[in-house]
């Protein structure tokens, strides 16, 4: 198991954090420092460091944060104009946060992801 991070304290609500679902695989809540009028960080809640690190008994939760970024982008009315997904890895990927996070950004156009 990986190393705790400030993001297993949100999963237990320790810590506050605007918490918009959770079930018993996956913890989602709005990122505390926004890039896009609806961005939201969306967690397994077993604690899992980075995309390298990812195990098939983890498929279940890595799969359960799609079918929650849909369900989510519903409740934001942001499913029809559309969204990006995206999950960092280590320091060239821009990760800050090492428990895996998928981060649902929508509400304006953002333009080429590899501008
Ligand atoms: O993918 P990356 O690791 O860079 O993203 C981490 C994200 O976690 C950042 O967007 C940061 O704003 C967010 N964060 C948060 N609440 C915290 C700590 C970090 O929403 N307490």
């Amino acid at each position: 198991m990986a190393a705790e991070t400030i993001f297993s304290k949100i999963i237990r609500r320790e810590i506050p954090a605007d918490i918009v679902y959770q079930d018993e695989l996956v913890t989602a809540f709005r990122d505390i420092s926004p890039r896009a009028p609806t961005h939201i960080l969306i967690i397994p809640n077993v604690e899992i460091a980075t995309s390298n690190d990812v195990l098939p008994e983890h498929e279940a939760a890595l799969g359960r944060l799609f079918t929650a970024a849909a369900k989510i982008a519903r409740q934001e009315g942001i499913a029809e104009n559309g969204y990006r997904l995206i999950v960092n890895c280590n320091e060239h990927g821009g990760q800050e946060v090492y428990h895996i996070h998928m981060h649902l950004l929508g509400g304006r156009p953002l333009g080429p992801i590899l501008a």
